[in-house]
């Protein structure tokens, strides 16, 4: 059987743990997560990156550091995960879905200026299967209406646009380290902040509103209640699980990105013939490996190719239903302009395994199979 996802793991992870447990330091904000985080500011040039418990908390944080206040829009695709909607719900707010590209599967930079109104406050782009969104459009009209921009990038770890990390054009910029993501921690997650000007509110709302951080740093001599908050740090034991990757992370992503070569090497071919479509990636986007898709004819024959596969002992699974087609979607949300991409493209789409060890050997089972099933030698 080959599995679809299978969480990353290196051995150096039991012994980081096994220390944090010896030493009795497993409290948030300890050396570890300091570790973490200083790893991904050097590696994305975020002015400020801090580890949290889950890409969807860092969303709410970045939520409530734009003063996201009900009945204000925000402009998202439809065709994500259910938490990039969540963090903006949970204050209250609309989330007003806009069309995706059929090539990337993202937000379609060119149908968002119609979806603005007085009473919009953020852009909320996610970097679908870590493929960047047209950032410069995007960052062009944010500025025009003096809006937010936070990136949904929980796909988009090792991303980037132009030479610039994915994460790092917003405002804000969330990362998930959840199992099924490059890089894990179980369950885990990061805000990256652009300005200086928000690092102490962001530090201050992800420890339960105090200015903590500050008297840790000796900047103050007590520490106090200053604002609202909750409390979004992990357990050092987890960043330590998660540090013990980013010490291999070239390595993680190598690994993949020749899983991800290969499959499109391999099914080439299929795609000349018209028999499928394969990914996009962008002139200027230097993707992450994070998936690797195959868009069928339609849904029927989606579901057959699934069938098939699993029938062979490979997992393959689809993706998102259109959030604004879900129960909880119509009632918090609205669709604007026309759905011409969002739903037809998601109901053609189908995931094949992707994981830091999956061996080529397993890739060409899978594509011999591919071809099997469209019945071409
Ligand atoms: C995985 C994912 C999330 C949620 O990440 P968590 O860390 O599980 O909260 C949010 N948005 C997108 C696009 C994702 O793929």
């Amino acid at each position: 059987m080959i599995n679809f996802n299978v969480p990353p793991y290196v051995e150096t992870a039991a012994d980081y743990i096994q220390e944090c447990v010896k030493n009795q330091k497993i409290c948030g904000d300890g050396a570890y997560t300091k570790k973490c985080n200083a790893w991904f500011e050097e590696r994305t040039g975020a002015g400020k990156v801090l580890l949290t418990t889950s890409c969807t908390h860092a969303t709410e944080l970045a939520a409530l550091l734009c003063d996201i206040k009900p009945g204000d829009e925000v402009i998202m695709p439809s065709y994500t995960f259910v938490s990039t909607a969540d963090a903006f719900v949970l204050r209250g707010a609309v989330p007003v879905f806009v069309d995706i590209r059929p090539d990337t599967m993202n937000i379609d930079e060119n149908k968002i200026e119609a979806a603005i109104t007085e009473k919009t406050k953020a852009i909320v782009p996610v970097h679908y299967a870590g493929v960047a969104c047209e950032m410069d459009k995007i960052m062009e009209i944010a500025k025009k209406y003096n809006l937010y921009v936070i990136e949904d990038a929980a796909q988009g770890v090792m991303s980037s646009y132009k030479g610039k990390a994915l994460g790092t054009f917003g405002n804000f910029g969330a990362f998930s380290f959840h199992e099924t993501k490059n890089y894990s921690m179980g369950e885990g997650g990061a805000l990256l902040i652009r300005d200086e000007k928000d690092i102490e509110n962001a530090e201050i709302i992800r420890e339960k509103g105090t200015n903590r951080s500050k008297f840790f740093r000796g900047q103050i001599d007590k520490y106090t209640w200053v604002n609202y908050g909750s409390s979004y740090l992990p357990s050092d034991m987890n960043a330590a699980y998660l540090y013990a990757q980013l010490e291999k992370a070239d390595e993680i992503y190598e690994d993949r990105m020749n899983s991800w070569n290969l499959y499109y090497e391999r099914l080439s071919k299929l795609k000349e013939m018209g028999k499928l479509e394969l990914p996009t990636v962008p002139e200027g986007c230097v993707h992450n490996a994070h998936m690797f898709y195959v868009k069928l004819k339609d849904i029927e024959e989606r579901t057959a190719f699934i069938s098939f596969l699993k029938q062979n002992e490979i997992m393959s699974v689809f993706h998102y239903i259109p959030l604004h087609s879900a129960p909880a979607g119509q009632k918090f949300g609205r669709f604007h302009g026309v759905d011409e991409y969002t739903t037809k493209e998601s109901e053609r789409l189908a995931r094949l395994p992707l994981y830091y060890g999956l061996k080529a050997e397993q890739v060409n089972y899978i594509c011999d199979k591919i071809y099997e099933f469209f019945g071409v030698k």
